[in-house]
């Protein structure tokens, strides 16, 4: 028997339900470099949309560093970091992160997302136990996923259900009345990347410390904005100590590409050991590393691109209000401008997009059904024209939409 269709027919009728359901993601392509002001898709405008914070990703001493390690190392790493990929460039980067994030031992990855699913299968394994906030980034999700042991989700930010969750895993233990869990991990994000509201850490590490659980800390928006010179979530709240596990990413504030572990030297010598995309991926580019070295030392040298982010990203956020824009519950420079209706935010930001303002909508299933917004961030290095420009033209198709009346 054979059956006659094309190779991957069932893509093709994927495909067309999400065109179908509006759902289908074409990609907008840049030629330029991802700065405040960009062409994409052959169209000049300033962007809204990157997670660069600072402007790192073109500061001329990351520029320079990477250029000097092409030149002297090469274009590549040539092997895993456990065979031969392990350069000098690698391990400085890990002992200036670990000296900046005040922690005995850092170990980097290819990206964040590799961070999360290295570390979380290596901490819990079948006799722990995970407890997660609901809300908390895909490569926590995938991390959990790979992971051994069993999970629980708690409400967003809902301190009093952990800890409830917590009190009862430590008094029942284990579902199937093998005994007690060997190790409980709390989870969370420290800045969530769709609202831009702070995990409630304080909170979360007494609840963790009342019942032996450990925190890990996931500081992918909160690495380079959050805490002194942009040391993160823990360093803003002084938590120093208190979190076991603090996960970091190169590639948002930091401005280059790659994620963190950061911790007890335990953890990074049990990371070198089992975190399987350590020991089965290879390891950054030289380039890299060396531009991650710079960005430590340019977040150290210059407190200034922190305070401008803070500045604009106030600025920002009083001004859309004032034009009767609802900003959600961001506390940080994510910047949600909500919408509610899915098409009438993807027809948002077609609007601006031909206004000369790039910023992306988010829907359905990214955000819950009701919920769609644009994602705005602000960085340090837009202007104060580019953010009247913005501004204006948010007023402009604002209005025009009947998003906002006055
Ligand atoms: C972006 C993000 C990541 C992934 O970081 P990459 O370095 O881009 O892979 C992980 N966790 C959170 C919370 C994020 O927002």
């Amino acid at each position: 028997m054979s059956t006659h269709s094309e190779p991957l027919a069932h893509l093709a009728a994927e495909l067309d339900e999400l065109k179908a359901a509006g759902l289908f993601r074409a990609l907008r392509v840049m030629t330029s470099a991802n700065a405040t002001r960009v062409t994409v898709d052959g169209r000049e405008v300033i962007s809204l949309s990157s997670n660069n914070y600072l402007g790192l990703n073109t500061h001329p001493r990351l520029i320079e560093a990477a250029l000097d390690a092409v030149r002297r190392f090469g274009a590549g790493s040539g092997a895993v970091r456990t065979i031969s990929g392990t350069m000098a460039l690698h391990e400085e980067l890990e002992e200036e992160l670990a000296r900046f994030k005040d922690v005995e031992a850092v170990l980097t990855f290819q990206s964040g997302f590799t961070a999360n699913t290295g570390v979380i299968p290596v901490v819990a394994g079948e006799p722990d136990l995970i407890v997660s906030d609901q809300l908390n980034h895909a490569s926590i999700i995938d991390g959990m996923r790979l992971a051994k042991a069993p999970r629980v989700i708690y409400p967003h930010k809902d301190v009093a259900t952990l800890r409830e969750l917590l009190r009862e895993a430590r008094e029942r233990g284990r579902p199937d009345g093998s005994g007690a869990y060997r190790s409980i991990l709390v989870v969370t994000d420290g800045v969530f990347s769709m609202d831009g509201d702070i995990a409630p850490l304080p909170g979360i590490v007494e609840a963790a410390e009342a019942f032996g659980a450990d925190v890990l800390v996931d500081d992918a928006h909160a690495s380079g904005v959050l805490g002194r010179s942009g040391r993160g979530s823990v360093d803003h709240f002084g938590l120093h100590s208190r979190v076991a596990i603090q996960v970091g990413t190169l590639s948002k504030a930091i401005g280059v590409l790659g994620g963190y572990v950061a911790g007890p030297l335990v953890l990074r010598e049990m990371l070198v050991q089992r975190a399987r995309p350590f020991l089965f991926s290879t390891s950054h580019p030289p380039a890299v590393a060396a531009a991650c070295i710079a960005a430590v030392h340019v977040l150290e040298d210059e407190p200034e691109l922190i305070e401008r982010l803070w500045a604009n990203t106030r600025r920002f956020k009083a001004e859309l209000a004032r034009l009767g824009f609802d900003t959600g519950i961001s506390e940080t420079p994510i910047t949600p401008v909500m919408v509610g209706d899915a098409a009438a935010a993807i027809r948002f930001a077609d609007r601006l997009f031909e206004e000369g303002v790039f910023a992306t909508s988010v829907v359905y299933p990214t955000v819950a059904l009701g919920a769609a917004r644009l994602r705005t961030i602000v960085t340090a290095a837009h202007s104060d024209d580019e953010l009247d420009a913005c501004l204006a033209a948010f007023d402009r198709v604002g209005h025009e939409l009947g998003l906002v009346s006055g």
